[in-house]
């Protein structure tokens, strides 16, 4: 079983693993209740929690949980195999000190509940489900990131394991596989502790969303710095907030303010409207999004960028029926979807740079069966693009296959993030065509539930 509690919402899932890179999920999701985001005791939300999860058993696994209920009533006792190991995504700062313990550290997204800071979540939830007595170990505390890449280890059609799980949603962050040797943090350190030497790997969370937040070597826009400003952490996740779900809609609501406070820009203004052929005037209503911080949702770029129809009908349609501007010209319609395209291209390079520095950094590009160096550049070699699991078929062999898995709205919604990723892949000179092509970039959908049931079952045997 997976949980995950993120940020609005508590995902409850099972998982069946088929053994052939196939698995089936049944999953239930709940809105988490604002009051209990702000409880006077942690005990009130991983009472809900855990009760969510008593629902969740009772639907879906109606035998399993009365015949363990029955069992537990007329013999006293718990079959050992009847427990499902759980795995816990929680996506907050937490102080990991064992698989399945984790110190929360603080806070974010809206939530605030004193208490709970600095105990065990896992022993937290772990109570609250012992108090409903159901068959269920919380086996693991689990990054969703790291969920991600084990998720597409497993799906990956390749034997040559994931180099890096990587989410572009709400937020973005990767984790990928590195040789235990160069974690000198673990290695050079006596107090360490113990910890699995035998594989020669680590997996390390990069939390590369808050990359740049000291440097400061990105180029930034006045858009950039007026979001930066105007955030609730102004100076911190400086990267995240050119990149992820949560920022894009909302930079391109700032761009368009600015652009009508410019009376040199005749955005929605009459004179363009006047060449509408529905002759009416633009109008922006009162409530509409574009007058309110994050106003603008982040999948109105997905929809300019997928807009192909006759004067940009459903960039029109969105923008009135969504976002209260009606009676848009289809020029007006045009000038959103460029600024739209332009950040959603940034953004898909700026994520390539994250990849591409995993990809340089652990060497992978320096192994090639052929044995020739493959950041050479071949003429004439178109690279393939754009394709879901496409790439390290056919010219690549199956062993230089980078393999990557990643999740989250925009690279699943947004059209065209992946080619925007390959083409800057392209772009960087160590990497080259040759190396692109090496690299397959495959959807780890539901991959975090997926990975965190997958670590809770190794996490449940080793035990
Ligand atoms: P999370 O990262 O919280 O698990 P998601 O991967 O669904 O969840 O990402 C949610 C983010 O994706 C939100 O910031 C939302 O604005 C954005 N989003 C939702 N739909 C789309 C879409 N069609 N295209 C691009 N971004 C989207």
């Amino acid at each position: 079983m997976a949980v995950d509690l993120g940020g609005t919402n508590f995902r409850v899932c099972s998982i069946q693993l088929h053994g052939n890179t196939t698995f089936s999920l049944t999953q239930s999701k709940v809105a988490i209740p604002r009051e209990l985001m702000v409880a006077k005791t942690s005990k009130e939300l991983f009472s809900f929690l855990a009760k969510q999860i008593e629902i969740f058993l009772k639907t879906h696994h109606e035998d399993h949980y009365f015949s363990h209920i029955k069992r537990r009533q007329t013999q006293g006792e718990v079959k050992e195999e009847e427990v499902f190991n759980l795995g816990f995504t929680f996506s907050f700062p937490v102080h990991q000190v064992g698989i399945n313990k984790g110190l929360l550290m603080r806070w974010t997204k809206g939530f605030d509940i004193a208490d709970a800071v600095g105990k065990d979540v896992c022993a937290l939830l772990q109570a609250e489900i012992d108090a409903l007595h159901l068959p269920v170990r919380v086996a693991a505390l689990v990054n969703d990131t790291v969920g991600t890449l084990m998720a597409r280890s497993y799906t990956s059609p390749g034997k040559t394991g994931t180099l890096l799980g990587a989410i572009f949603g709400t937020g973005t962050n990767g984790a990928y596989v590195e040789k235990l040797d160069k974690v000198t943090k673990l290695t050079n350190n006596k107090d360490a502790g113990d910890y699995d030497k035998s594989t020669g790997e680590m997996i390390v969370n990069t939390e590369w969303g808050s990359f740049d937040n000291s440097l400061r070597t990105l180029p930034n826009t006045p858009y950039d710095i007026e979001l930066d400003a105007k955030s609730v952490n102004p100076g911190i996740q400086m990267f995240e907030k050119r990149i992820s779900g949560m920022f894009l809609g909302e930079i391109l609501r700032l761009a368009l303010v600015s652009l009508l406070k410019d009376p040199s820009f005749p955005l929605f203004r009459d004179e363009n409207s006047a060449q509408n052929d529905i002759h009416s005037t633009t109008q922006i209503h009162e409530g509409s999004g574009l007058w309110k911080q994050w106003g603008i949702d982040t999948s109105l770029l997905s929809i300019c960028a997928g807009d192909s129809s006759p004067g940009y009908r459903m960039t029109r349609q969105t923008l009135d029926k969504d976002y209260g501007i009606s009676a848009v010209s289809s020029e007006d319609a045009e000038a959103v979807r460029e600024i739209a395209a332009a950040i959603g291209k940034r953004a898909a390079r700026l994520a390539a740079v994250a990849i591409a520095a995993i990809v340089i950094e652990t060497g992978r590009l320096d192994t090639s069966s052929s044995g020739t160096a493959t950041t050479e550049k071949k003429a004439g070699v178109e690279p393939p693009r754009g394709n879901v699991d496409s790439v390290g078929k056919g010219d690549v062999p199956e062993e230089d296959v980078i393999d990557i898995g990643v999740d989250g709205s925009l690279v699943e919604f947004y059209p065209g993030f992946e080619d925007h990723v390959r083409e800057a892949l392209r772009d960087v000179e160590e990497i080259g065509e040759a190396g692109e092509k090496r690299i397959r970039i495959g959807i780890a959908k539901d991959g975090s539930g997926v990975g965190a049931a997958l670590i809770a079952l190794v996490a449940g045997r080793v035990a």
